[in-house]
């Protein structure tokens, strides 16, 4: 079998490897999960000697700002490319080192350049709104005087590229469809399918309890009326990444249920160990110190912000009687109105008496 055909094959292959990730890739990718199986895949198809994957950080005037975000370079080729760098290239009169990087940025598209006893070099480039932090380029070095770019190395390069944008695009809209932006917890939609699934399973299984909890932050209005409305979102931001720390610990799901409203699943627990791990969450949140902010969102040093939660626990069972999944948020929204009645900062486990 001649060199070519084997290549073929093997770049085939390799298309393919791509295409069933892209299909399976999950929901909660981070960006990271999405770049790591593809630039493999593209690292040993291509067989580059350096790859490189840079972020389109800016583009100004006649300045690209890249930073480098991975590179690949066993054999110490390129000691001008470390991870975490940041380059400031000339649009107009660039650096002979970048200048592909340059070409593939201005054309959209896959450039490749052959320096003749040196190597060649092949750059593409992933597209990604802007809205969506804006796109990449990848690509790599061959060395040696041996080495120049075939036509279809160039045009798997743009294969690829045009794969990775797909994956880092899907990813995106699904993350937008599951998550909150400001949080990064569940969204509202997300969170009620979640406790309806769990409602769902009482009707076939008996013995099993879950409880969910409603949070509400404790006169914000006030905050966001004394600090302004940035200050507001800091803390709301804040707050989604103190539940979802405590919550890889304690419980299953969170999700923002509104405004400054927080809905948690914990399944497989009933009320009393609930009560117990929301208390264990008051007390953190309540001895946390919130970042301070100006009106403008810039942030002031060593000032914190004391914030709490008033929070109402539902307990479900098969024998609970509760129907629904609306039904069971509207008890553990009655038990948050009755810590709300008794003076905030406080958790209420629902009771008849209390509908
Ligand atoms: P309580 O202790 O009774 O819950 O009082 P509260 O002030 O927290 O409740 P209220 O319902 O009066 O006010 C909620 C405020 O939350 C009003 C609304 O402007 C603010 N809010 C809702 N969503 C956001 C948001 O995304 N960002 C900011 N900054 N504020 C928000
Ligand atoms: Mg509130
Ligand atoms: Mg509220």
């Amino acid at each position: 079998m001649d060199k070519l055909e084997t290549d073929a094959k093997q770049v085939l292959n390799r298309l393919g490897d791509l295409s069933s990730f892209l299909s399976t890739l999950d929901v909660a990718s981070d960006r990271d999960e999405c770049f790591k199986i593809p630039l493999d895949i593209m690292q040993k198809t291509m067989s580059f000697d350096v790859s490189v994957l840079y972020k389109i950080t800016n583009a100004v005037d006649d300045t690209l700002l890249l930073k480098v975000e991975k590179i690949f370079d066993p054999d110490g080729y390129r000691h001008d490319l470390v991870e975490g760098r940041r380059l400031e290239l000339d649009l107009k009169d660039p650096d002979p080192i970048y200048i592909n990087e340059v070409r593939a940025f201005r054309h959209k598209n896959v450039s490749s350049i052959n320096v003749p006893n040196l190597g060649c070099d092949i750059m593409g480039f992933v597209y990604l709104p802007e809205s969506f932090g804006g796109g990449y380029l990848f690509g790599g070095d061959f060395c040696g005087n041996e080495a120049s770019v075939r036509d279809y190395e160039a045009s798997v390069c743009e294969i690829m590229c045009n794969f990775l944008s797909t994956i880092l695009i899907k990813t995106e809209f699904e993350n937008l469809a599951v998550y909150d932006s400001l949080t990064k917890l569940y969204n509202s939609r997300k969170i009620k399918e979640e406790v309806a699934r769990v409602s769902s399973r009482f009707e076939r299984k008996t013995g099993s309890k879950a409880c969910v909890v409603m949070c509400d932050i404790d006169h914000f209005k006030m905050i966001n009326d004394t600090y302004g409305h940035l200050q507001g979102d800091l803390v709301l931001k804040e707050m989604g990444a103190l539940l979802s720390h405590t919550m890889r610990e304690f419980f299953d799901v969170a999700g923002r249920y509104g405004g400054e409203e927080f809905l948690l699943v914990f399944d497989e627990t009933d009320q009393d160990q609930a009560l117990t791990i929301v208390e264990r969450i008051r007390t953190a949140i309540e001895n946390h110190g919130f970042l301070r902010t100006d009106k403008t969102g810039k942030p002031i040093d060593d000032e914190f912000l004391t914030i709490t939660l008033s929070f109402g626990i539902a307990e479900n069972t098969k024998t609970s009687g509760i129907k629904n999944a609306t039904e069971w948020i509207s008890r553990a929204d009655s038990a948050l109105y009755a810590s709300k009645e008794n003076g905030r900062n406080r958790a209420t486990v629902w009771t008849g008496d209390l509908s």
